[in-house]
């Protein structure tokens, strides 16, 4: 089973090493080795890059040792979607099973999905038709990610043995919370969020004004069935995700009045 990690918080992440920790158990388990899993990932944190790629200079790798089981992998000076691409277009002789990103700092729910790194790490997998997976823990204070480590642990196990369709992308974001806390999975729809208070006007030293981009995340209330609403309620929200972006409904609407029908 071959396994390839990324991140988007760069690969000295904590919740990289505890996901890279918990998946090297799996293949220790079936062949008492892990030289099937390799990271690679942003040399530093490159959240918020969405799926940017670099084109315009060299992308320098260099190798890296990581976690308990001293898996193998490269530190990547781009962003997720480069060290997927490189990985699957050069770094790995055959595709890999699974492709996972994460664990990452902080949730990636609803419309944030577009600006995340980590989700597009995964995305880049399934752009190249492989089941892939994107994990969060949905907190940016808490630094436990031994349960969503486990919960990524089991969807692995469990795409491997073929139980999803084959082509599949899951976003996951898991609950801040004791195991014992947490409620279960929820399959979810992506909910809306906005941000508000989202830029500050500032003065540098010497007088300049500049503006940084922060806010407050604002979820809309109400939404049922979507990931903002499980998460808020305590269950580890899964969402299947596709990069196919046609509106499909509108694409009937508007075709018959801008087709030429001659
Ligand atoms: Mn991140």
């Amino acid at each position: 089973m071959r396994i390839l990690v990324t991140n988007d918080d760069g690969f000295r992440a904590p919740g990289l090493v505890a996901l890279v920790d918990a998946l090297g158990e799996i293949q220790c388990d079936i062949t008492g080795k892990t030289d099937e899993i390799l990271v690679v990932a942003p040399d530093r944190e490159c959240s918020a890059t969405g799926h940017g790629i670099t084109v315009h200079r060299p992308l320098r790798a260099e190798p890296i040792r990581l976690g308990c089981w001293e898996v193998q992998g490269w530190a990547v000076e781009g962003t997720p979607a480069d060290c997927v691409k490189l990985a699957l277009d050069f770094l790995l002789t055959e595709p890999p099973d699974v492709v996972v990103s994460g664990i990452n700092r902080g949730p990636n729910l609803g419309t944030d999905i577009l600006y995340s790194g980590t989700v597009s790490g995964a995305l880049e997998g399934a752009i190249h038709g492989i089941p892939s997976l994107a994990v969060s823990l949905a907190s940016f204070t808490d630094n436990n990610y031994q349960t969503a480590a486990m919960i990524a642990r089991d969807l692995v196990v469990r795409i491997v043995a073929g139980e999803f369709p084959p082509d599949i992308l899951l976003n996951v974001n898991v609950p801040a919370l004791p195991p014992e806390k947490l409620r279960g999975i929820r399959v979810t729809r992506l909910g809306t969020r906005r941000w508000q208070n989202v830029f500050e006007k500032r003065c540098d030293p010497r007088g300049r004004v500049y503006y940084w981009l922060a806010g407050d995340a604002v979820d809309a209330p109400g939404e049922a069935g979507t990931d903002v609403e499980a998460v808020s309620e305590g269950f580890t929200s899964i969402t299947p995700v596709h990069f196919d972006l046609t509106d499909y409904k509108v694409m009937e609407a508007i075709r018959n009045s801008l087709e030429d029908r001659n």
